[in-house]
């Protein structure tokens, strides 16, 4: 190892002077070797242009704060020829922008990839070169893309050099700091060319002056700019941070978007109203059968819109766009797909925005297919319809052909209901064609040729089994195979039959017949949802029909009974009258004779009024088969009522007194019209009767009274007791057949008399109503027109 000595003798011989630089290191000589070591191979011994290299070191010496690095280089710089104007102006020039760069970098990008050697001396290429060095040393962290053109610039050997050149001016900067006290002026470079260069350029002077502070001050700036630049890149980073935050939450929210708008099958469209541009997405595009990569306009939309519905689409449309309207639109239309001319219905909603002139500026919105949901509606409305039809006829022929009239043109071109007979035979009992000519030619083919029973296809096969049968498309083949001769072939075609389903009328385990419905002309296919639409109607027509028929039976069985009461009734009338009559005589006799014993007498009285008793019963089993049988005939003659009135009363005298009831007969003199005697006689004594029976032991009242009010004059005649009176909920229906307010066990009685008095009271043009309250009596009410 060399001693300092050794060292500075070598370091003396190279510059002819010993530079004030190395003399902190002399008193160890291992510093002092490799200080001189590095400065001999990365500076003198470099062999990059030496005007290069002490410019550089000039200008990157204002990167350390001790004066002795800019002073010596900068008078290094005369010798080589450059005046104290241009090193002022060197030093001078401040650092170029930190993106400054980018376009030295794209320059040298445009200059070729690599040089042969060093750029000529001056030149653009060395500026740069200048310039990238100056980046490099600076901007040593963000240098990657620097580093690496200027790598592939200058090929390995310049770009080492040049590198180690860096290096070594990092460690002068670093030895120089770290000595402080290190003066120029014993630097011979200084001794030299500090005078003239000051001379001829004083500012010089001024600036080597303030160089100390102007580094500093360059120092602490660019730290404040670093440490801005670190905030702003933390700001920086939040923000990224927040933006990818809210660009994730953007995303999922899209995301959520787009699977609402998936899994509601919705389809978007958007709308500019000002340039008429229209935008489908591809599932508004699907929905309305239109090719993915077709392009659409609202003419497109209007023209699949049904015709009938149009106008009002249309209408919807431009209400939304009316500025000052609310921008809102909800529409539900039919659509033709423009691909396979299905018809599905639609429903829209959607908003339309306007810009600050209140114009329509965008009109967005959704499509969804509501098909599925209307034909529901649809169906259901349907059938409540039936079931309402239905309801309204109790005639078994009626209902099923109000089942058809429903289902044509709704569900088929052709309907038709077939019933089996008692003997097995099958008849069409309904024929309903939207079409009148093809009835009769439908019914010329069943004439021609009848159903076979015992076919395995069509209406016989769902009677038997009770099974529905679909036939979605009537083929061709199908026809011939089903066609009895060419002539029925060709009525068949004729009925241009093309869709058939047949379901059976099925009620309590029985199958009374068959529905059947046929698509013709209207084109669609039936499928299952219309073969369960057609159960449930036949459902709903077979519970009818089977009502009908019950009903028919029972209005059968009801006339069998009227029928029987009628003639049980006469047949009893004969032997009552000549019993009656033979009783009267009897008790005639005992008044008469002394002989018979008080109590015959008594016993004979009992059986006056018993046998009395029953010829009244037997002739409300009279009357009632008359009035139902419309047979009650009236043989008005002029009377007097008020007479009338006294005389049934007097009649009844006796039964009041055992009843305990004081009977009393109000009314004016003489009432005349014309009314039917017995009929009367009958509506008094069913009243006067009644009041004895439900007001035992109170006074009953009958009272005539005329009503001069009405035109033509009527009369009022009211029976009034005291007795157990009338539930207001049971006051209805006492004037019904059969109908009783009462327990048997305690009051015997038909329920007949009422209503019989209501029937005759019709018959003469009046009416009978009653006021009553439980506990407090009844008071019968009869208005009869005079004649
Ligand atoms: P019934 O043979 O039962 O008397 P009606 O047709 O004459 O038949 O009367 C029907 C029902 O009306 C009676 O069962 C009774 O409940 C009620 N009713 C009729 N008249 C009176 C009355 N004066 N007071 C209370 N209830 C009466």
């Amino acid at each position: 190892m060399r001693t300092a000595r050794e060292i500075r003798q070598e370091i003396e011989a190279r510059f002819g002077f010993f530079p004030p630089f190395f003399a902190p290191a002399q008193d160890d000589p291992r510093v002092l070797e490799n200080l001189w070591q590095q400065t001999l191979r990365a500076y003198v011994e470099n062999p990059l242009p030496v005007l290069f290299r002490e410019k550089l070191f000039a200008w990157l010496s204002r990167y350390c704060v001790v004066p002795y690095c800019v002073v010596c280089h900068s008078c290094a710089l005369r010798p080589l020829g450059m005046t104290a104007g241009e090193v002022l102006a060197l030093l001078e020039s401040l650092p170029p922008e930190h993106g400054a760069i980018d376009e030295t970098l794209a320059r040298l990008d445009a200059s070729g990839d690599s040089l042969e050697g060093w750029p000529t001396p001056g030149s653009a290429l060395e500026e740069d070169l200048f310039r990238c060095s100056v980046f490099l040393f600076v901007h040593q962290a963000q240098a990657e893309r620097c580093r690496e053109r200027v790598r592939r610039l200058l090929g390995p050997t310049l770009y080492g050099h040049l590198t180690v050149f860096l290096a070594y001016m990092k460690t002068c900067h670093l030895w120089v700091e770290a000595h402080p006290e290190l003066s120029y002026e014993a630097d011979e470079r200084a001794r030299q060319y500090l005078g003239p260069l000051l001379r001829e350029e004083p500012r010089l002077g001024d600036f080597f002056a303030g160089y100390r502070e102007r580094v500093r001050d360059e120092r602490m700036q660019r730290e404040r700019e670093l440490l801005e630049a670190a905030g702003a890149v933390q700001r920086a980073e939040a923000l990224s941070q927040r933006l990818s935050r809210q660009t994730e939450a953007l995303l999922e929210s899209e995301e959520h978007l787009r699977l609402a708008l998936e899994s509601a099958a919705l389809g978007t469209w958007d709308f500019k109203p000002r340039t008429g541009e229209l935008h489908w997405d591809a599932r508004c595009k699907a929905l309305f059968g239109v090719p993915e990569v077709a392009e659409v306009d609202y003419a497109t939309f209007l023209a699949s819109v049904l015709p009938e519905q149009r106008d009002r689409v249309d209408a919807a449309v431009a209400r939304a766009h009316a500025p000052g309207g609310d921008g809102e639109y909800r529409e539900e239309f039919r659509i033709r797909r423009l691909q396979d001319g299905a018809e599905r219905w639609i429903s829209s909603r959607g908003r339309c925005f306007f810009d600050e002139q209140g114009r329509a500026e965008r009109f967005i919105g959704t499509v969804m297919d509501v098909t599925e949901r209307r034909r529901t509606e649809d169906n259901l409305r349907f059938l409540a319809q039936a079931s309402a039809l239905l309801a309204t006829s109790l005639d078994y022929e009626d209902t099923l052909r109000r089942v058809a009239t429903l289902a044509v043109p709704v569900l088929a071109d052709w309907c038709g209901v077939d019933v089996v007979d008692e003997r097995g035979q099958v008849h069409r009992l309904i024929n309903v064609h939207r079409d009148p000519e093809k009835v009769r030619l439908s019914e010329e083919v069943h004439r021609r040729y009848p159903i076979d029973p015992d076919a395995t296809v069509g209406v016989p096969q769902v009677l038997r089994t009770g099974e529905p049968l679909l036939i979605p498309e009537i083929s061709e083949e199908a026809l011939v195979h089903y066609a009895r001769d060419a002539e029925h072939l060709r009525m068949l075609r004729e009925l241009g039959l093309r869709s058939y389903l047949a379901v059976a009328l099925r009620s309590r385990e029985r199958v009374l017949g068959a529905l059947t419905l046929v698509r013709a002309e209207s084109g669609q296919n039936y499928g299952q949802e219309e073969l369960r639409l057609a159960g449930d109607l036949a459902r709903r027509a077979a519970l009818a029909v089977d009502n009908a028929l019950l009903y028919r039976e029972a209005q059968k069985a009801i006339g069998l009974r009227d029928g029987f009461l009628q003639v049980a009734a006469h047949e009893l009338r004969t032997p009552v009258t000549a019993l009656k009559l033979n009783v009267q005589a009897l008790v005639g006799c005992t008044r008469r004779e002394e002989a018979w014993s008080e109590r015959t007498v008594a016993r004979l009285t009992g059986l006056e009024r018993g046998v009395g008793r029953l010829g009244v019963l037997v002739d409300e089993l009279l009357d009632v088969s008359r009035i139902t049988s419309g047979r009650l005939v009236l043989h008005p003659e002029e009377l007097d009522l008020a007479g009338l009135v006294r005389e049934v009363a007097e009649r009844f005298r006796s039964e009041a007194e055992r009843a305990g009831c004081a009977l009393r007969v109000r009314g004016p003199g003489p009432v005349v019209g014309q009314w039917d005697r017995l009929r009367l006689e009958q509506v008094l004594s069913n009243l006067l009767s009644n009041a004895l029976k439900y007001g035992a032991g109170q006074p009953v009242e009958v009272a005539l009274s005329t009503s001069p009010s009405t035109s033509g004059g009527r009369v009022l005649l009211r029976v009034r007791d005291e007795g157990i009176g009338i539930d207001a909920a049971a006051q209805g229906r006492i004037f019904e057949r059969f109908e009783r307010a009462v327990s048997d066990r305690h009051y015997g009685g038909l329920g007949m008399g009422l209503w019989i008095t209501r029937e005759i009271v019709t018959a003469m043009g009046g009416t009978i109503h009653v006021e009553s309250a439980p506990r407090q009596g009844a008071a019968f009410t009869v208005e009869l027109p005079r004649g």
